[in-house]
């Protein structure tokens, strides 16, 4: 730490206590003021490393991994062909020639500050509308769990969606953002989620796609604990407010089956936007060794290695092609495509070696923020 994180710590530390500063409902919540501590030093300490940019550049050195920096192509489905998006955070557009798929889309990005600070968090409007694609092709939104870098957007976005277009996640999702989005549009996927390897069942999100939820988990941020976490157990009249309102809830993976015309899956897609330990994540044996492999795993990187064995255990169990790595970025610098650094701290080479060893033929891709990768749906290709 230099003295400029002494100075910024010294500020951040001051400010609720500072005359006329209102920590909004902190007699409502007793832990807040600790738990804000906590985060101030959380996000401090992880400001303190600058590493970000060099592993960039190292990283993009390794042949094997592979950096997708096209930011020019677009999302509009294309015959035979598959399109993947990194918007940024966990923000993932998926497109077939069939429908597609959002996953937990953020553009925000809401500064140190303002996280720091506990001010209420609103999305980002202008930003959103500038680099959202056409939703058009989307008919179903999945959200992995609820703090605001995977969910803070979403009642905004759901205005653009088209109207038979669902939104699949907790029921803390729900809860939360009770008078924001109309309950009939926000589907809890808890009693159809697995659990330990054990129960779940498929959800059709339209004729050729249909969604597999499994219960997994969250890395702490800090020691053993993870900010924002546990579950809002009834709807609420507000929407969550500052960084410490929005509750993660049940963390939830999903397989994602891309159906042909007689219902028999043609691809398919795990993915999990929070870092994990076994067995979360992982689907029925039931489903693993029905007779369609994964074909790629979207996967967490940031505070992988907080947890044992991740993500080797999903990749040791699923066996995918392809690897696609998101939660790499900085997300709290401004959104901008093209542009953004790995999270601090966070060794993409040494994750890279690590699903190497688990996987030596599969490719190993990271996408830049909008950056777009595309790939044959034929099987012969
Ligand atoms: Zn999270």
């Amino acid at each position: 730490m230099n003295k400029y994180h002494y100075r910024i710590l010294y500020f951040f530390g001051k400010l609720p206590f500072m005359p006329g500063y209102k920590l909004e409902n902190s007699t409502k919540h007793p832990g807040k003021i600790f738990r804000y501590i906590n985060f101030i030093l959380a996000i401090s300490v992880a400001g303190c490393s600058a590493a970000g940019d060099k592993i960039l550049e190292s990283s993009s050195k390794n042949s094997s991994l592979k950096w997708i920096t096209d930011i020019s192509a677009s999302t509009h489905a294309e015959n035979g062909v598959a399109k993947l998006q990194f918007i940024g955070a966990g923000g993932v557009y998926l497109s077939f020639p069939q429908g597609g798929v959002l996953v937990d889309p953020f553009y925000s990005n809401p500064g140190i500050l303002s996280l720091a600070s506990l001010r209420t968090l609103t999305p980002d409007t202008q930003t959103i509308d500038r680099y959202l694609p056409p939703l058009n092709d989307i008919n179903a939104v999945l959200i992995g769990h609820v703090h605001f870098d995977h969910a803070l957007d979403l009642p905004y976005i759901a205005g653009k969606l088209v109207e038979n277009a669902r939104i699949y996640g907790s029921a803390t999702l729900k809860n939360s953002l009770a008078t924001a989005i109309a309950p009939d549009r926000l589907i809890d996927v808890e009693p159809s989620m697995s659990v330990d390897g054990r129960g779940g069942q498929w959800l059709m999100l339209f004729p050729h796609l249909r969604v597999f939820p499994i219960k997994s988990e969250h890395a702490p941020h800090i020691g053993s604990w993870v900010v924002g976490s546990g579950n809002i157990e009834k709807p609420l009249d507000h929407v969550p407010r500052d960084v410490l309102d929005w509750r993660a809830g049940v963390n939830i993976s999903y397989l994602i089956d891309l159906l042909d015309d007689e219902k028999e899956p043609l691809y398919r897609i795990f993915i999990q936007t929070s870092a994990s330990s076994s067995p979360n994540g992982l689907a029925p044996n039931s489903v693993l060794d029905d007779g369609k492999a994964v074909d790629m795993a979207v996967l967490c990187a940031a505070n992988y290695s907080k947890m044992e064995h991740y993500p080797e255990y999903l990749l040791e169990r699923m066996n995918p092609q392809k690897v696609v790595l998101v939660h790499w970025e900085k997300f709290w610098t401004p959104y901008e495509p093209g542009q953004a650094s790995p999270l601090p701290g966070l060794s993409l080479d040494n994750l890279y070696q690590r699903i190497n060893a688990v996987l030596p033929q599969a490719e190993v891709s990271i996408l830049q923020r909008s950056a777009i990768m595309r790939w044959s749906l034929d099987p012969g290709r």
